[in-house]
């Protein structure tokens, strides 16, 4: 029987479970675990609360989560409870799918005053992650700024511009929901570096916002090229530009404006001890099409600054780190041990994108260790020993099933959940 040990439950750590399940069959056992007792990784904490249709995929990880060979592990931090070298003592391999969890830093003067936070932080506000629920963001004035110009950024723009009933039906949180009740924002500017033609939005997101209630996305058709230039853009791209295109043409008759600021590159954060407004250089295209600045500078009025600009992964002791993940080859960062996911290639790519890696990557550990060779490493039972010795008390999927049932007893009517934002919270739903 041979023992693997998935560190994430996230798409990419439930992706290579299912590959590895589908390879070995009842001759492996894998077991995932995670750090929190609810699984799913950005599924839960990431992606938009207002796109359930999206979150519906977990019900894919729950089957594979359900099958014989898998167990969830959770309330186990690698890297703290466990090291990576007492799994690869307990495991015939370990596949780290830590995913990319912390915000990239603009580097900028003034980025640590009040009022300025990263994605990772206000996506996990809104989402119910621990870690945020109490960020509290800056609501009380007129004015925020969204800086990057990928899905990520639509995303912190769209619920900032939402009106409570456009909720209905998502599972944002209510401690995020009331305080957005209470938001004083009117003018939303998101701010990219680069022009229209270098935006990573796509169509779905980007349409959505010709669409709401009290908002109204605006554009400056000057910061765009001449119309026959969009012809070669590849056709995802072409579409996105065409919409952005077409929000010139809607009244300005809403109360909320989302503003594309263009060719703004932000140059520091000012204010009184909190931010206040952002201090930003017209750039123009250099011929490798980067970002160059003209020397003209400009203010954009923000008491609520969120950077949305990329992420890290989190560094595990003793595993080779750079450039935000760990040092891999295609997976492979060391003899018996992997990488999937955000933390093999960085944080790109959709849900779907984590599946070819997952599947690459047991190819990989089957190539190495084919099916029906003997393995004698002791798995979940010297895994669970060696926790009990130090006190740490691991959650399985029937206790995620109790959370997740009693999150959703509690429900808002119209909402499929609502879910706990602290750990006390899950382990009590459990009886711990
Ligand atoms: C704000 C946001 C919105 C998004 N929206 C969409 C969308 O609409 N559509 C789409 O296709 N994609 C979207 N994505 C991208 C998608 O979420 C990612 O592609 C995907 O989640 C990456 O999967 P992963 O498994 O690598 O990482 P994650 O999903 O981050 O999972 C990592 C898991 O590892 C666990 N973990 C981390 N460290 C440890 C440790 N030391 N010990 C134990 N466990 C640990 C974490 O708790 C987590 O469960 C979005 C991403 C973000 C950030």
């Amino acid at each position: 029987m041979r023992h693997f040990a998935i560190v994430g439950s996230g798409p990419a750590g439930f992706y290579t479970a299912e590959a590895l399940e589908k390879a070995y069959g009842e001759k492996a056992r894998v077991d995932i675990l995670d750090r929190y007792p609810v699984p799913y990784g950005l599924i839960r904490f990431g992606v938009a609360p207002d796109h359930q249709s999206l979150k519906a995929v977990s019900k894919r990880y729950d089957k594979v989560a359900e099958s014989a060979g898998v167990d969830f592990i959770g309330n186990v931090t690698i890297g703290r409870d466990v090291s990576v070298a007492e799994l690869l003592e307990l495991y015939d391999a370990v596949i780290l799918a830590t995913g990319a969890p912390h915000d990239r830093k603009l580097g900028i003067p003034g980025e640590e005053l009040a009022g300025v936070v990263g994605s990772a932080e206000f996506v996990g506000w809104y989402n119910g992650h621990p870690d945020f629920a109490d960020l509290d963001p800056p609501l009380g004035s007129t004015h925020a700024a969204v800086v990057g110009n990928g899905n990520v950024a639509l995303d912190c723009a769209r619920i900032l511009a939402k009106n409570h009933h456009e909720f209905e039906g998502s599972d944002i949180v209510g401690h995020a929901l009331e305080a957005l009740d209470q938001s004083a924002i009117r003018t939303i500017t998101i701010l990219g570096r680069r022009g229209p033609h270098q935006i990573a939005m796509t169509p779905k997101e980007l349409g959505e916002l010709g669409h709401l209630e009290a908002a109204v996305p605006v554009v400056d058709l000057a910061d765009f090229p001449p119309v026959e230039a969009d012809e070669p853009l590849e056709p995802g791209l072409r579409k996105s530009v065409t919409l952005l295109r077409g929000f010139a043409d809607l009244p300005p008759d809403k109360p909320k404006r989302m503003v594309f600021d263009f060719f703004a590159k932000p140059l520091r954060i000012e204010g009184d001890g909190k931010a206040e407004r952002i201090v930003v250089e017209k750039t123009e295209l250099d011929e490798k099409g980067s970002a160059r600045g003209t020397g003209e500078t400009y203010e954009v009025p923000a008491s609520l600054v969120i950077t949305a600009i990329g992420y890290s992964t989190s560094p595990i002791p003793d595993v080779p780190f750079e450039g935000g993940k760990f040092v891999n080859e295609g997976g492979r960062i060391a003899d018996r041990l992997y990488a999937v996911g955000w933390a093999r290639r960085g944080p790109t790519g959709t849900i779907g994108t984590n599946r070819p890696d997952g599947y690459e990557v047991a190819d990989q550990v089957a190539a190495a260790m084919p099916s029906g060779t003997a393995g004698d490493r002791a798995g979940a039972e010297g895994l669970k020993r060696l926790l009990q010795s130090r006190g740490v008390m691991p959650t399985d999927y029937d206790d995620w099933r109790k959370i997740e049932e009693t999150e959703t007893a509690r429900a808002r009517p119209g909402s499929p959940r609502e879910k706990f934002v602290r750990p006390e919270e899950w382990l009590q739903a459990i009886g711990r």
